[in-house]
C-alpha cells in the first residue's frame, strides 16, 4: 500500500526495521541513535547545535506546536496569525486555549502570504511580540516563504514560531540565517520518512533562556525545562519515557536522507511527484485546486468532480483496493481531495496513481470530472 497522505507518510523497509528493537531508554544503548537524531536534525538547519536546541517532546506535531508556544509567549502574549488554512487555524487555537492572544490576519487560502500584510499589521500594533506562520501549509498545499516574511519581521523587531511539520527535511531552512526564527516545529513522520510519535523543536538557546522559568505553564509542555534537563544529564534520553523505537527509527530515516543528497535532492524527487499529479490529474479532466504557480511540492488538492454520482468515500475505497490510500475528509474551502506527495514513493508511483484515478473514476460512474461551478 502506498500511503499518498501527507503524513504519516510511505516508509521504507530498513526504517520499519529499525523499529523492531526493544530498548531500555536509561541504557547506554540508547545514547548513539539519540545523539545521531539530534545531530542529523541540526545538520539539516543549517548545522546549528551551538546555538540551537533539538528538543524532541513525545507524541503528535500539535504538542509541540502549543510547547513552543507556551515557552516562548508569557501567559497574555501577543502572537500574529495569518489565517493561511486549517493548520494556521489549529496554531491559532493551540495558543487560544493556553491562555495567550492571538491577532488573527485574514488571508488568502489559494494565493501565498504577501510580506506587506505582516509587515502592516505588525506596525499597526506593537505589542505583538510575535508571528505564527506555517511554512507549508498541508491544507491546500502553498508553500509561504519564511524568507520574505522573516525579513519584515525581523526588520519591526519581532520573532517568528514557525510551523515546519510538512517542510522540514524538504524545504529549504537555514536558521543560522533566520535569527528572527525563535522555534521551528516539525515531526519524523513527514519530509524525513520516520515514523510517528514524537516532535520535534528546534529552538533558539538564547531567546529559550531568555524567557521566565515555568512561564510554559505545563510542565509537559516546557521547552525549557525539556533543555535544562538535557543539558544537566548530557542529553543521555528524555524526561519521561522516550519513545526510543521511534528515535532509532529515525536515526536509520536521517542517514537515508543523507544519503539520497539531503533536502534539495528530496525536494527534487517531491516536486518531480506533485508535477506528475499535478499534470496528471489534469489530463484525465481533473482540476487541480490551485494555478500551478501556488502549487507547492507536499501535498496537490484537486477539485472534486461535479458529477452527481461522485462519492469521496467510493473514490477513496476503489482507489485503496488498487494500493493507494489517499486523505478520505476535505479541508478546502471548494471541496477536494487531497494527495501527498512526500514519502518513500517516487514519479512511478504517481504516475500509478494518475492510472488508477482514472480508471476508478469510470469504476464508480463519474461522468463529469470537471468540479461544479
Ligand atoms: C501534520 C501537520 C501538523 C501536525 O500534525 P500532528 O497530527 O499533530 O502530528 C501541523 N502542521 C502542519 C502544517 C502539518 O502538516
Amino acid at each position: 500500500m502506498k500511503l499518498l497522505i501527507p503524513g504519516p507518510v510511505t516508509t521504507r523497509p530498513e526504517v520499519r526495521a529499525a523499529a523492531g528493537h526493544d530498548f531500555a531508554p536509561w541504557d547506554d544503548s540508547f545514547r548513539p541513535p539519540y545523539q545521531a537524531m539530534r545531530r542529523g536534525i541540526a545538520r539539516i538547519a543549517g548545522d546549528v547545535l551551538a546555538s540551537h536546541a533539538v528538543l524532541p517532546l513525545q507524541g503528535a506535531g500539535h504538542f509541540s506546536i502549543e510547547a513552543a508556544l507556551r515557552s516562548f509567549l508569557p501567559q497574555g502574549g501577543r502572537i500574529l496569525v495569518p489565517l493561511t488554512g486549517s493548520y494556521a487555524n489549529r496554531m491559532a487555537r493551540l495558543a487560544r486555549e493556553a491562555g495567550r492572544s492571538v491577532i488573527p490576519l485574514p488571508a488568502s487560502e489559494t494565493e501565498p502570504l504577501d510580506p506587506a500584510r505582516v509587515a502592516g499589521a505588525l506596525a499597526a500594533d506593537p505589542t505583538i511580540s510575535h508571528v505564527g506562520l506555517v511554512y507549508s501549509e498541508t491544507s491546500t498545499g502553498i508553500v509561504h516563504d519564511p524568507d520574505a516574511i522573516g525579513t519584515v519581521v525581523a526588520a519591526a523587531g519581532r520573532r517568528i514560531i514557525l510551523d515546519a511539520v510538512s517542510a522540514f527535511g524538504a524545504l529549504p531552512l537555514d536558521l543560522r540565517r533566520r535569527p528572527e526564527i525563535d522555534a521551528a516545529v516539525f515531526t519524523p513522520n513527514k519530509c524525513l520518512e520516520g515514523l510517528p510519535g514524537l516532535a520535534v523543536t528546534i529552538a533558539r538557546i538564547d531567546a529559550l533562556l531568555a524567557t521566565s522559568p515555568r512561564q510554559a505553564g505545563s510542565w509537559s509542555f516546557d521547552l525549557r525545562d525539556i533543555h535544562e534537563g538535557g543539558e544537566r544529564d548530557g542529553w543521555g534520553s528524555f524526561r519521561f519515557t522516550p519513545p526510543a523505537q521511534i528515535v532509532n527509527a529515525l536515526a536509520v530515516a536521517l542517514d537515508l536522507h543523507a544519503a539520497e543528497g539531503g533536502a534539495p535532492a528530496r525536494l527534487a524527487r517531491y516536486r518531480e511527484n506533485a508535477r506528475v499529479v499535478f499534470e496528471g490529474m489534469a489530463a484525465i479532466g481533473l482540476q487541480p485546486c490551485l494555478a500551478a504557480a501556488a502549487q507547492g511540492p507536499i501535498v496537490v488538492n484537486v477539485l472534486a468532480p461535479g458529477d452527481p454520482s461522485w462519492s469521496l468515500d467510493r473514490f477513496v475505497a476503489a482507489l485503496k483496493a488498487r494500493g493507494f490510500l489517499i486523505s478520505n475528509f476535505y479541508n478546502t474551502e471548494r471541496p477536494s481531495f487531497r494527495v501527498g506527495c512526500i514519502g518513500a514513493i517516487g514519479p512511478d508511483d504517481m504516475h500509478g496513481f494518475v492510472a488508477a484515478a482514472d480508471a476508478v473514476l469510470d469504476e464508480i460512474g463519474v461522468r463529469v470530472r470537471a468540479p461544479s461551478p
